[in-house]
């Protein structure tokens, strides 16, 4: 397992700290929509402030390209964080400079500081060593705790760790272990369960869950492709051609792999992709031309379950039909009720996947629900995270 720090076996008392946390939020206007992420972040909040240290926490919030953009500052997040932790949270409207450099200095014991949007700055994306070290300057720590964004190298994730000593937040601590137990010694059977949208975003997951688990499920749009590559006609069905090649190569390598590969026997499929229209289930041969794959069918759905009950350990990331457009959501939510049934240890991930559980009540039945999206895809590729490196 990843070895991390212990961030609470640090003295941080009168210490100034800067936390890059992920509160990249859904907003609705000048309301954060969901709070889960800011949520996610309080355990690391609470225990340095309640341990006297002065904090600044920054972020970023939605793809301002280096812009000032009015409906993405960090007010409404400055607001809800306030509201959660019971105590003002100021919000300043700079990242870096004098105005932030005096009110670090003017910080009590305790204080919680809030800087503007990170991705305002140009220098944030690009992890351009000037603007880094101004983030950098009026403080003696940087703590990370936003895993979301740990696979990429910006300069509020891994540029500032050039000037100042780095060290993790629970959460990301939390997520790295999590999220390792299913690649070193996993408790037997792993099922790995794969599915959304693309292949391309997945490959790499593919291929090592094809080395690491007994199980490996796919379902969703990605099992089209898998389906076409073994000559099955899948209709107007959302599927990418230009992975047919990747698709076929990965089949061939669960037939040397001790990992069982299972694709969809059966699927949900209708003619327009929108709530209310006609469809039917029917046999992976059978799928006519104007008609598209939108869910796994239910023998699929159960075949999945009797996997997933006799198994000690399961990941999952992306769902496994178009769960926004009811009764697409079925497949998802029938597996997903025998991970929750079942004794198996579950963690799953993926933006998509999570809103899934969440709607459909199931969320905290789950063991772990990683925050990060193509963070976890890409720990769980065994990649080496820029955000994590710069913390071992
Ligand atoms: P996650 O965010 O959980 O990693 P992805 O972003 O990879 O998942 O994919 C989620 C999307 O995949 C959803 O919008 C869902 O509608 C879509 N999807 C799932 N199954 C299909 C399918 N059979 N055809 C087209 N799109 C699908
Ligand atoms: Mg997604």
């Amino acid at each position: 397992m990843i070895k991390m720090q212990d961030l609470k076996a640090i003295t941080v008392e009168g210490k100034k700290i800067l936390i890059r946390v992920d509160f990249n939020v859904p907003l609705d206007g000048q309301r954060v929509r969901d709070d889960t992420r800011i949520k996610a972040a309080l355990p690391t909040i609470k225990l340095l402030s309640s341990r006297g240290a002065r904090l600044v926490l920054v972020s970023h919030l939605g793809r301002p390209k280096g812009e000032p953009r009015e409906e993405l500052r960090m007010d409404p997040v400055a607001a809800r964080l306030s509201d959660l932790l019971g105590k003002k949270v100021r919000k300043l409207d700079q990242i870096t400079g004098l105005e932030v450099e005096t009110a670090v200095t003017e910080m009590k014991d305790g204080e919680i500081l809030l800087l503007e949007n990170v991705r305002f700055a140009k220098g944030e994306e690009q992890n351009d060593p000037e603007f880094a070290r101004s983030l950098a300057k009026p403080f003696d720590l940087f703590v990370n705790d936003a895993f979301g964004t740990a696979h990429r190298a910006h300069a509020s994730t891994v540029g500032v760790a050039d000037y100042i000593p780095a060290l993790p937040g629970l959460l990301m601590k939390r997520e790295v272990e999590e999220l390792s137990s299913c690649l070193e010694e996993p408790k037997r059977p792993l099922t790995a369960i794969l599915g959304g949208a693309k292949v391309s975003d997945k490959i790499g997951v593919v291929s090592r869950f094809l080395q690491l688990a007994d199980n490996l499920l796919i379902g969703g749009g990605m099992a089209n492709t898998f389906l076409s590559a073994e000559g099955f006609n899948l209709g107007s069905s959302f599927f990418e051609p230009e992975q047919l090649k990747n698709a076929a190569d990965l089949i061939r390598q669960s037939k040397k792999s001790a990992c069982r590969l299972f694709l969809p026997v059966d699927l949900v499929v209708t003619k327009n992709l929108e709530a209310g229209s006609e469809y039917q289930t029917i046999d992976i041969s059978a799928v006519d031309d104007d008609w598209k794959a939108v869910d796994i069918g239910p023998e699929t759905a159960s075949v999945f379950s009797g996997i997933v009950q006799d198994s000690k350990l399961i990941v999952w990331n992306g769902p496994l039909g178009v769960f926004e457009i009811p009764p697409f959501e079925q497949g998802t939510e029938t597996v997903a009720r025998a991970i929750t049934d079942s004794a198996a240890y579950s963690i799953i991930g993926g933006g998509d996947l999570v809103a899934a559980v969440e709607s459909l009540g199931l969320a905290d039945r789950f063991s772990f629900i990683s925050t990060g999206g193509g963070a976890t895809l890409e720990f769980w590729e065994g990649k080496e995270l820029p955000g994590i490196k710069i913390l071992q």
